[in-house]
């Protein structure tokens, strides 16, 4: 420790992961890959790998108990560990769970939490192994790690980007961004008249989008039935805009994102419009949707393409020639995250 002090603003997540990490050197001839993408993969013979990945959600941070049933939220933190296996390519096959609780919560609400946890694991067909239970000051924190395990040949990374490779999507995008916007507006409204029922009609989708996202673990198995094999992919979490830097980042190539290519479902963009804001914007720097973007070598475009469940929305160019969003009237700007 020296007496100069950095504040975490200046470096942000990513950078400080990198900073924390970067004097660690992998040991072990098992470990194929640590930190740097979706899950750490491990050899474990036989040209298998095991594939396993963590997250840590944090009451008023990741969720806010106010509008989240604790039953979805145990169904949500599962399916956002599966996500990352399904972001190698990989099937889950265990989930460990650690919850610190403040005495606010009773027997019966962590009932419910695990009863969410349940059914997603039934979803998935992952067993519970194990995980920790301790007290917290403050609310509550659930660490899940999620283990997968798939062939060593089929694990996709984030790395494997050429130029040329098409950029896909798979199911629609901003609806789980939308939905948390329409559930913090009712919770203001709530706040300063709780005599007002909160007017959620209509927002079925988007609210499911946010509340109960899925894996695209039907995906993974889709690639398969195809015989597609990804060339790269990450999950969408954080946004658009941000997975695709990673990917071009991890791969070194550069991209061409078309806006008039990007899926938004119509409830989606109907609500962002009532919002006053770009349905693009929110596809873009929303988050939390959980589909699964990657690419694809230029061979496999037909069987990507006949496919409902894939939009090609780009393609990878030189890293030298940087990477843009192309907007609806063809301009080109800047892809910033
Ligand atoms: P994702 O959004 O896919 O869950 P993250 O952005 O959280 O991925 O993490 C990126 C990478 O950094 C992953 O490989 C993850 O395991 C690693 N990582 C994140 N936080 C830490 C940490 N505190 N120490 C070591 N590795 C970390
Ligand atoms: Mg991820």
């Amino acid at each position: 420790m020296t007496d100069k002090r950095t504040e975490l603003a200046d470096l942000g997540e990513f950078k400080l992961i990198e900073q924390l990490t970067k004097s660690f050197q992998n040991k072990q001839p098992e470990t194929l890959l640590g930190i740097g993408d979706d899950a750490a993969v491990l050899d474990t013979g036989n040209q298998q790998c095991q594939v396993v990945s963590t997250d840590l959600l944090v009451e008023g941070v990741h969720f806010d108990l106010t509008y989240m049933p604790l039953k979805h939220l145990g169904y949500k933190a599962v399916a956002v560990n599966v996500s990352d296996i399904c972001a190698m390519n990989a099937t889950p096959k265990q989930i460990t769970v650690s919850i610190a609780v403040s005495n606010r919560f009773s027997v019966e609400a962590l009932e419910e939490l695990y009863a969410g946890i349940q059914t997603a694991c039934a979803a998935y067909e992952a067993d519970l192994i194990g995980g920790d239970t301790t007290s917290s000051q403050s609310g509550l924190l659930i660490s899940i790690t999620a283990i997968g395990v798939g062939r060593q040949e089929q694990i996709t990374y984030r790395s494997g980007a050429k130029e040329y490779d098409l950029l896909v999507v798979s199911g629609d995008l901003g609806g789980a961004y939308m939905g948390l916007q329409v559930l913090e507006r009712e919770k203001e409204v709530f706040k300063t008249n709780p005599n007002i029922q909160p007017d959620l009609d209509g927002h079925d989708y988007i609210l499911q989008r946010q509340l109960k996202p899925e894996a695209r673990l039907d995906v993974v198995r889709y690639l398969k039935e195809l015989g597609v094999k990804p060339t790269s992919m990450i999950d969408v979490s954080d946004g658009l805009a941000s997975e695709i830097l990673h990917l071009c980042k991890a791969s070194n190539v550069g991209c061409h994102l078309y806006d008039e290519k990007i899926p938004i479902d119509a409830k989606t963009s109907m609500v962002a419009i009532d919002f006053n804001l770009d349905p693009s914007m929110c596809a873009l720097n929303g988050g939390e949707d959980y589909e699964l973007l990657f690419t694809i070598d230029q061979k496999d475009v037909e069987l990507i393409q006949s496919n409902p469940n894939f939009s090609i929305i780009g393609h990878m160019t030189n890293a030298a020639d940087g990477t843009y969003f192309i907007d609806k009237s063809g301009s080109a700007i800047g892809l910033l995250s």
